[in-house]
């Protein structure tokens, strides 16, 4: 008998990869699907950053690197994070990792033990709740509806945390919301953390370029709690390099060491080559990626525009990443004479049955009266795609 492990057994398959997998999976028998599942950007990557990658595979930058990353990489996300956010890490504080998902796992591994409560304000991203059950955490959800725009307030933060409390996670820009945190709310999150030393924060910076209302705001700014602060952040979207694998973290030396030493041990350096486009990503100015955050910008315009022409899709309007995050509850216990919608999983089904739309249910990141829509294709897709939305939704009495 094949027998896997309680851990792999209680591990849910990630929502957002098997939805894009379903989606393809159709498409190569011929269906005509329009996949807005999976959040990643359909640019290519800066011409600099692919320059740079060629020049390092002729110099043969072929062997492994420092587990953290080679250190001139590293020393050139310390200029970053000084540049775009200002903030002091050394090098020596800088573990690059195969996708910040990596870096996530590294530090929830490295420092949650069995029993652990971890505060996961919902709406949250899928990954985040996975990775607290593999290290035998107790995930602790707070719930931020579309009426408080998805955000939790500091007040809802500190009634969450309790003797067992060690660790934060969130994201800011948020997947699946687009919600964006102001530097007033940080702060007042960071005055109740404060008097909870022991508590660490893990701040999912990875959309800090995808923002469409002004500066990104990190929590780690504020420097009474910067001891207790894991700034994560990565190439994959701002740069659109999902596939080279590169995330990473600025961090507590102690933290920044015990992921490192997670590292050496699971994957050790991510590809050497990757390392190099990731270092050319971290020397463009930030202006250089303007251009595709205000397609983004208009994209989501796009989107909120003709969700309004469509009943019951009730959305917030997204400041950041490239997400709309529509509240369904509107259908829920309508039907097409066959189907009757319960939930948002439900509804999420029904539109990749009827009008071959793909999305992800918002069940996925903590809410069920929800659908995540990920506006990273073209417009012309995206006006396809809710002209069939709304005509499948209109057969919904
Ligand atoms: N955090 C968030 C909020 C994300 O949406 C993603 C997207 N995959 C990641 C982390 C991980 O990104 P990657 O592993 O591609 O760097
Ligand atoms: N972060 C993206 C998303 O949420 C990519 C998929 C994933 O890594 O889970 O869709």
């Amino acid at each position: 008998m094949n027998k896997l492990s309680d851990r792999i057994n209680q591990l849910s398959e990630s929502q957002t990869i098997a939805m894009a997998r379903k989606a393809r999976e159709l498409k190569a028998q011929g269906v005509d699907i329009i996949s807005l599942s999976l959040g990643e950007p359909d640019f290519h990557t800066p011409q600099a950053v692919k320059e740079a990658a060629k020049k390092a595979i002729d110099a043969d930058f072929s062997y492994y690197t420092h587990v953290s990353g080679y250190v001139e990489l590293r020393e050139a996300i310390s200029r970053k994070f000084k540049r775009d956010n200002g903030l002091d890490y050394s090098a020596e504080q800088i573990v690059v990792s195969t996708g910040a998902k990596q870096s996530i796992a590294n530090i929830v591994l490295s420092m949650i033990n069995p029993g652990d409560e971890v505060i996961i304000p919902a709406p949250y991203w899928v990954s985040y709740v996975e990775v607290v059950k593999l290290a035998e955490g107790v995930p602790v959800f707070v719930h931020a509806g579309i009426e408080q725009d998805f955000k939790i307030t500091a007040a809802q933060l500190k009634n969450a945390i309790s003797a067992k409390t060690r660790m934060l996670i969130f994201s800011t820009p948020c997947n699946p919301t687009g919600s964006i945190y102001t530097s007033a709310e940080l702060k007042a999150m960071a005055e109740v953390l404060r008097d909870y030393p022991e508590l660490y924060v893990l701040s999912d910076e990875i959309y800090e370029h995808i923002n469409f209302v002004g500066k990104h705001e990190s929590l780690a700014q504020f420097d009474f709690i910067k001891d207790q602060v894991i700034t994560v952040n990565g190439v994959s979207k701002s740069f659109a390099m999902t596939g080279w694998r590169v995330g990473y973290i600025g961090a507590p030396l102690w933290i920044a060491k015990a992921c490192d030493k997670m590292q050496g041990q699971i994957t050790s350096a991510t590809c050497s080559i990757a390392q190099k486009a990731a270092h050319a990503a971290m020397e463009l100015a930030p202006s250089s990626i303007f251009p595709m955050r205000d397609q983004f910008r208009k994209r989501r315009d796009l989107v909120l525009d003709l969700m309004k022409q469509i009943p019951g899709l009730k959305a917030n309007t997204p400041q950041g990443a490239f997400y709309v995050f529509p509240d369904v509850q509107y259908y829920f216990g309508k039907t097409d004479g066959g189907t009757v919608i319960r939930n948002g999983t439900d509804l999420c089904t029904y539109l990749l049955e009827k009008a071959h739309v793909a999305l992800v249910p918002g069940k996925a990141f903590g809410n069920d009266d929800c659908i995540r829509f990920s506006y990273a294709t073209s417009e012309d897709k995206l006006r396809e795609a809710l002209l069939r939305m709304k005509k499948a939704l209109s057969d919904l009495k």
